[in-house]
């Protein structure tokens, strides 16, 4: 059965930990899911589950773009950097809530495919690199938040480097094949970590110290 991005939203409020943001719930609402999956996937744009988008990675669940976007508590003059492009789906809904979103992927084909769709819907306020993103984008830094939609052996110290005081890293910390999406906020005194739930996400690739776990698909809650 085909579920409409309407449906979806409303799922969205009745799981577990719900989300609850009104903006995040209208950005979810705003964006075309569809639009960033291939033609095969498009009847399953809306479930929420991870799906393919080529080059062996995966758009993440809804369910995890919606909680680590209403984790990293954007505002709209904010300016986040997304680590792990991939289809473009989750920088196009943080678009819609901040003021500048910068995002790095290191399949040049991914991110030139994202790139197009973001002209397409018209996102202006969204800036592609293909590159490594575990070194983050020091050029633009600090930012206001800095989310990771691949998995990481450890928390980078490069990207909470990169952020503001009170800024907040959002990221998928543990081994290849599980992980614990972890809340990071940078205060004067130190770095305040708040643990969430499970995870599994493709891994970051570049990235040293990983510990074997299972299998990796992408992005969803577990
Ligand atoms: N945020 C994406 C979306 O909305 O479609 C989903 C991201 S997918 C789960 C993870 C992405 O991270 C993949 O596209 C992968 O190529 C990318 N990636 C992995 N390691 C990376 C690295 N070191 N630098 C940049 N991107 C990386």
């Amino acid at each position: 059965m085909r579920i409409s991005r309407e449906t979806m939203v409303k799922l969205l409020q009745k799981k577990e930990d719900p989300v609850k943001d009104p903006e995040v719930l209208r950005a979810m609402l705003n964006v075309p899911r569809h639009y960033f999956v291939g033609d095969d996937f498009r009847p399953r744009a809306y479930d929420d589950s991870p799906l393919p988008i080529g080059k062996n990675q995966t758009i993440s669940q809804p369910y995890m773009v919606a909680k680590m976007t209403e984790l990293l508590e954007p505002r709209k003059n904010s300016i986040v950097l997304e680590i792990g492009t991939g289809s473009g789906y989750q920088a196009a809904v943080l678009a819609e809530l901040v003021d500048k979103v910068y995002t790095i992927e290191r399949i040049p084909e991914l991110a030139e495919e994202a790139k197009k769709r973001f002209d397409e819907l018209g996102y202006k306020n969204i800036n592609v690199r293909i590159g490594d993103g575990s070194v983050g984008w020091p050029e633009m830094s600090p930012f206001d938040g800095v989310i990771v939609t691949a998995g990481c052996p450890d928390i980078p110290e490069t990207l909470l480097g990169q952020l503001i005081e009170n800024g907040k890293l959002v990221i998928p910390v543990g081994s290849i094949g599980f992980q614990e999406l972890i809340v990071v906020t940078k205060k004067k005194e130190g770095y305040h970590v708040n643990r969430k739930f499970g995870c599994v996400f493709v891994p970051l690739i570049g990235i040293r110290g990983w510990r074997q776990g299972g299998s990796s698909c992408g992005g969803s809650a577990k």
